[in-house]
């Protein structure tokens, strides 16, 4: 289970600067595989060998000098339902402010583990004025620069001794878990119920880690199955949910905590940027996916040529991932319900694949030999070797050849889309390395 750190504090005082260089270095790990969105908002921080998630709660509104106090309010909210460590980020160029003064409250009523940042410490002087957010009574303000980096490897240090989760993914057994998420109305809760409603058929009741996500054990449909639910413990709008990022952020536990997700989509909406911003939280995470639109029942025409119209403007909005499969149903008339659970579960399956090192050289060899990666400055590169990697969270494989550097992204996903041919990986992203024998 994964610590979750938000960034707090009122517009510019440097939250998203500081986003960005926390999450840089996981960042050029991330992109070496193909298909991974970014965004501003979410990211991951690897440090000290421990990997944590980063949110900006700023990063989803727009940031203008005269937002509203209720808004900041707001995000320091959300951050502190569902934060384990929130980073509360303070301009010493510009010292204290009412705003600043009323969040320090929020956060000190909370009870969380809050760090005062003390942001645009550029210099040594500037870090002495830091003395000033003492009075936040948070605690030793940090004296830090976003923009060039000084303080932030101490900070990371201190982030580390604030948590309080142990941050090993437990593998309870070989069961999967399952999660449905999707944006407010999108019919999560229908489908939920759907699924397990009524014959709550739960064979172990396991409390999670934490609070809010729970693993609910159960048997139906022919299989063992867990499905995170969150829905269900916390009361529905105890913040209210009319700023839309606030789903999205809800979405994080549940999404780390899966297997594979069931993204729930609107029919009578089509795709907006939420539902692309839950869709990059699931590949971020490397999660398995599985598409459902929703509210099936709502569409009048229905035949083959719409089904594929909405198909491919679903893989379009979610190119270069296009590799998983999209069910078209109903969680209120419970069309296609049963339908969802075999593919997840099969999904499941095709994130746990292990191909056999023989017929991965036999198949795959020859496909290189016949269109090798492009060759640079007259010099041709070679693939000797393919195996599989052991113990990884998706497939991963390993390409054994000389000069692996210049071996370019699109030959990967090259490879990737051959690999996906001829075995089934739909809805588990899959890993492609190049390197040095
Ligand atoms: P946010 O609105 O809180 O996300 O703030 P931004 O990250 O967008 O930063 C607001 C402004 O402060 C930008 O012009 C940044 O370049 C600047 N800034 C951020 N961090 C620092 C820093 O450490 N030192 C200085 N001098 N400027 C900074
Ligand atoms: P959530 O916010 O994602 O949990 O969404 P809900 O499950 O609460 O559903 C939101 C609204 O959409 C409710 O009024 C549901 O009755 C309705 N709804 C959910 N699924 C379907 C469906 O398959 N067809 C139709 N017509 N309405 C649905």
């Amino acid at each position: 289970m994964q610590n979750l750190v938000a960034i707090v504090g009122r517009p510019n005082v440097g939250k998203s600067t500081l986003f960005n260089r926390l999450t840089q270095s996981r960042q050029a790990i991330v992109t070496e595989t193909a298909g991974t969105t970014r965004d501003r908002q979410y990211g991951k921080v690897i440090w000290g060998g421990q990997e944590f998630s980063l949110v900006d709660t700023g990063g989803w509104v727009v940031n203008s000098d005269d937002i509203m106090e209720d808004e900041i309010n707001k995000q320091v909210r959300i951050a502190i339902e569902e934060a384990d460590v929130i980073l509360f980020v303070v301009d010493v160029m510009h010292g204290l402010t009412d705003l600043d003064e009323g969040v320090a409250q929020m956060l000190r009523k909370s009870g969380k583990p809050v760090v005062v940042i003390s942001n645009k410490s550029d210099n040594f002087e500037l870090g002495h004025q830091s003395a000033e957010f003492y009075s936040l009574g948070l605690g030793d303000p940090f004296s830090i620069s976003a923009i060039n980096g000084s303080g932030t490897g101490d900070l990371l240090d201190h982030i580390l001794t604030l948590f309080t989760k142990d941050n090993t993914e437990e593998e309870l057994d070989d069961v999967p878990k399952f999660a449905v998420v999707g944006r407010p109305n999108a019919g999560k809760s229908s489908m939920v119920n759907a699924l397990v409603g009524e014959d709550r058929s739960i064979v172990t009741d396991i409390a999670g880690t934490t609070r809010d996500a729970i693993n609910m054990r159960y048997n139906k449909f022919g299989m063992d199955f867990y499905l995170i639910d969150t829905a269900g413990i916390r009361k529905k709008g105890k913040v209210t949910e009319d700023l839309e990022y606030f789903s999205v952020i809800r979405s994080i536990r549940m999404i780390e905590n899966a297997d594979v997700c069931i993204l729930m989509l609107d029919a009578t909406r089509g795709i907006e940027s939420q539902d692309l911003n839950i869709f990059s939280l699931i590949q971020k995470n490397r999660k398995g996916l599985v598409v459902f639109v929703n509210k099936w029942d709502t569409v009048e025409e229905k035949d083959n040529i719409v089904i594929k119209t909405f198909e491919n403007a679903i893989r379009e909005r979610l190119a270069p991932f296009t590799d998983f499969p999209i069910i078209f149903g109903s969680a209120l008339t419970k069309q296609r319900i049963l339908k969802v659970m075999d593919t997840a579960k099969e999904v499941y399956q095709n994130k746990k694949r292990k191909v056999p090192t023989s017929k991965l050289n036999e198949v795959m060899l020859p496909i290189i030999e016949r269109t090798p990666p492009p060759s640079n400055k007259g010099k041709f590169i070679k693939v000797k070797y393919i195996t599989q990697l052991a113990n990884t969270q998706v497939p991963s494989f390993v390409f054994f050849c000389n000069l692996p550097q210049w071996v370019k992204e699109p030959y990967k996903r090259f490879v990737e889309n051959r690999m996906r041919e001829n075995w089934n990986f739909s809805g588990t992203p899959i890993n492609i390395f190049f390197r040095e024998k």
